[in-house]
């Protein structure tokens, strides 16, 4: 049933590169730093004690693994296909983003790092990043916009509570994009003794690689609980697209299996027009942002243009590297689902399942509501559920009109 052509998928190659995407775009003083954090990481992916110590960690402080929750009212509410849940949003912290934080968290220790330096956007990674570094006594920065110091004030006294500075950043937009660029500074000049988590399969070489070898146990116990659950491979595998991680864990391990289509879902926003949404692959092209070579909106001078979606993590000009050559290969469909259409998916799954979702994760679970007739009633279908939406009660407060 398989081809060939993807047997043997095997990316990045050793420059880091997924064919034309990826690579390390960096200025020269941060190689040292990269090409350490690349020896560290290889020496333990092949030692056992070190996947022994973060499947502890996975298994006891994240709560791994998650459950494969089969959704049976949507099921019935849709009349098919048989859609099933992995359910990120019961780790600890409320998201996958964990999984990265706490791989990169036993890499500095290995490193003999003292401190950790991390960006956030809406402050999901930042808390990942505030947790890890106060259960392993890193003394830890999280640079953040000031414009998201203020949308997620809560977040901030959170990372601040887990013993974290977060460092306001006035730059450009005041958004994510700055507060990469400053983290990326700090690292540049205290490389040392810190190390930078990077919340997503972004950024150079070896990030994309790493990020996502620590996402991919999302997709390894999804495969085992679906063949144990339904004794099939699922017939697609549904995720949203920020920077990528999300999707790329659950995606990579079914690769090979070219009979699960796979379809990542970027942020529509709320129009078509660059700076109103934040889908790369219908109104991106190629370029280089932050370390990166992959997908980008920008304008026709290339400046990297403004974007917008109403989930936080959905927010973000680049694409992960890796997604750029699935889509060229045709291996992933990608796709989008805008604002209303995640908050509508947002309150149905609440309503139906008593489940109530992330924005970003909505996303995904928006494609299905629109495009469930793509599908027989007896086909199986596994949503990645990436967190939960606690975080954005009060935006959806906002945009909701509830007729109670
Ligand atoms: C950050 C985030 C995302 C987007 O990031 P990816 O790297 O694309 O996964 C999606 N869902 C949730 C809940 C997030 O916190």
């Amino acid at each position: 049933m398989q081809t060939s052509k993807f047997n043997d998928y095997s990316f990045p190659d050793n420059s880091g590169h997924f064919e034309n995407y990826g690579g390390c775009f960096v200025p020269e003083t941060l190689i040292p730093a990269l090409e350490e954090l690349e020896e560290t990481y290889k020496k333990a992916d092949k030692d056992p004690e070190f996947h022994k110590e973060f499947n502890y960690y996975l298994n006891n402080f994240v709560g791994r693994p998650t459950p494969l929750y089969f959704a049976e009212r949507l099921t019935k509410y849709l009349n098919g296909p048989k859609i099933y849940l992995k359910r990120e949003d019961l780790c600890h912290t409320g998201a996958h983003k964990i999984n990265n934080a706490l791989g990169q968290a036993l890499l500095a220790k290995r490193m003999g790092k003292t401190r950790i330096i991390a960006e956030t956007g809406a402050g999901q990674h930042g808390v990942a990043t505030a947790t890890v570094a106060a259960r392993f006594g890193f003394k830890c920065v999280v640079y953040m916009g000031e414009v998201d110091i203020h949308r997620q004030a809560t977040n901030v006294f959170r990372m601040n509570l887990l013993g974290t500075e977060v460092r306001p950043v006035t730059a450009g937009q005041k958004t994510l994009k700055e507060a990469v660029s400053e983290a990326i500074r700090d690292w540049i000049a205290s490389s040392g003794s810190s190390h930078y988590i990077l919340g997503s399969a972004l950024g150079p070489h070896p990030f994309p690689l790493i990020v996502r070898n620590f996402q991919k146990t999302i997709g390894e116990e999804a495969k085992k609980q679906i063949l144990e659950q339904e004794k099939v491979l699922p017939d697609a595998l549904i995720a949203c697209v920020g920077g990528g991680s999300n999707s790329i864990g659950l995606f990579h391990p079914f690769i090979k299996d070219t009979g699960v289509r796979m379809i990542g879902v970027e942020a529509g926003g709320n129009g078509e027009k660059l700076g109103e949404h934040a889908a790369r692959f219908s109104g991106g092209r190629l370029g280089i942002l932050q370390g990166t070579k992959t997908y980008i909106l920008q304008d026709e001078n290339g400046q990297i243009s403004n974007t917008h979606s109403i989930s936080a993590g959905l927010d973000y000009a680049a694409v992960g590297p890796e997604h750029s050559l699935l889509y060229d290969l045709k291996r992933v469909e990608y796709t989008s689902a805008d604002d209303n259409e995640a908050l509508e998916a947002f309150q149905i799954l609440n309503k139906i399942e008593g489940i109530l979702p992330a924005l970003e994760s909505s996303h995904a679970v928006a494609w299905l509501l629109k495009n469930h007739k793509q599908f027989t009633k007896d086909q199986t279908v596994v949503i990645n559920l990436s967190g939960r939406g606690d975080k954005d009660i009060s935006q959806a407060l906002e945009r909701i009109n509830l007729e109670v």
